[in-house]
């Protein structure tokens, strides 16, 4: 996927910017805090239409602005605005005013490298989780149906437990167990599907070691994803549930367990095997969505290659000649911070939110 055209309005620092993108990509060169992240997240906004950090909508308004605006060409064409006054967001896809965000998530299709991808190996299991569910809601059709419906039963079960209503809490047993249980099955199985290609993905980046993958529920088990059972095991926690005010049973508690030489990666890895590990999933990520879509992916590198030993950085280089042949915005504080293989396209620069070819 290629993005031909992006405009940016009172995004973070950028406060105006109209662009036509090359095929190939740019590499965007800017000092500390000019807006490179920023221009970024304002375009991995059109897949998610929520910040890749996790920011707040409202954080991303130009701070004495009263709202941001970002629209990008690709296959359709996709804008995104938000409003601070009314806590307003409007997207839409070819013109169409787009009522569910979820119709619209994935019709610009972009995997975001940054060193805080590290987080996703080194953070405790929500990030894990995160992981799965941003790369299933844009490669599994009904996934992010499925996560939504989930996520309101539990919402609702929570606020009953807190005020210690265990009855009207149990109502939502059923439709939490219905939907909890096809987004266990799709990460589980997903999982399952992957796991070899961490394992090579890993050594292809250089790691020595053996690395593994795996999804595991509550009990160490692989995570029961039959909707009868995690509806038992809801009603059997609910003593617990109502002491805790909190559902302490059911995917949103699963883990992506991830390990090197069978230990916790989380644990007992190394600062340079969990960037090794969290580039790995990126780049699964990145094959996971171009065989779910036919279409690799438009990659974004958020000073990436700077980190790595000059043999992780050929050897990621070539996986991404592999994966990710076409577009690439790379983002780093200096040329020298570049491999060389990626700088053979312009070369713009990023000062105070602004671009200069
Ligand atoms: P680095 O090389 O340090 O990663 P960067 O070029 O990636 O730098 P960004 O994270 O893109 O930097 O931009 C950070 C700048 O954006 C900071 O100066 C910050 O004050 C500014 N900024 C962040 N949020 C807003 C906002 N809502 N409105 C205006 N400016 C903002
Ligand atoms: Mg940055």
């Amino acid at each position: 996927m290629k993005l031909t055209e992006l405009t940016v309005r009172n995004f973070r620092n950028i406060a105006s910017l109209d662009i036509e993108l090359p095929e190939t990509g740019v590499v965007i060169i800017g000092g500390n805090g000019q807006g490179k992240t920023n221009l970024l997240e304002a375009i991995y906004y059109l897949v998610l239409f929520r910040s890749f950090r996790g920011a707040k909508d409202r954080e991303l308004v130009r701070f004495g602005t009263s709202g941001f605006f970002v629209a990008g060409s690709a296959a359709a064409r996709v804008t995104a605005g938000y409003e601070v006054a009314g806590q307003k967001k409007k997207v839409t896809v070819d013109r169409s005013p787009v009522q569910r965000m979820g119709a619209a998530v994935g019709r610009v299709l972009a995997v975001s490298f940054s060193p805080a991808d590290r987080d996703i190996v080194a953070g405790g299991p929500a990030a894990r989780r995160r992981y799965l569910d941003v790369l299933l809601s844009l490669s599994a059709p009904r996934y992010l149906t499925q996560l939504t419906a989930m996520r309101a039963a539990l919402k609702q079960r929570n606020a009953a437990l807190r005020v210690g209503r265990g009855d009207a809490a149990r109502a939502f047993d059923g439709p939490f167990a219905a939907a909890g249980s096809a987004v266990r099955a799709a990460r589980a199985t997903w999982v399952a599907q992957w796991a070899d290609r961490f394992q090579s993905t890993c050594a292809a980046l250089g790691e020595r070691a053996e690395a593994s993958m795996a999804y595991e529920g509550p009990s160490g088990g692989e995570g029961n994803a039959d909707a009868a059972d995690l509806e038992q095991a809801l009603a059997g926690a609910i003593d617990r549930d109502l002491r805790r005010g909190i559902t302490t049973v059911g995917p949103h508690r699963d883990e992506l367990r991830l390990t090197v030489a069978r230990r916790s990666l989380r644990r007992y890895g190394s600062a340079g095997q969990h960037r090794t590990a969290a580039i790995a999933l990126r780049l699964m990520e990145a094959a996971a969505l171009a065989s779910a879509t036919g279409e690799a992916p438009i990659a974004l590198y958020d000073d990436v290659f700077a980190e790595l030993d000059a043999e992780r950085q050929v050897n990621l280089l070539a996986l991404i000649q592999d994966t990710l042949p076409g577009q690439a915005i790379v983002a780093a504080p200096r040329d020298s911070e570049v491999p060389p293989a990626l700088l053979d396209r312009p070369r713009w620069t990023m000062t105070g939110g602004q671009l200069e070819a």
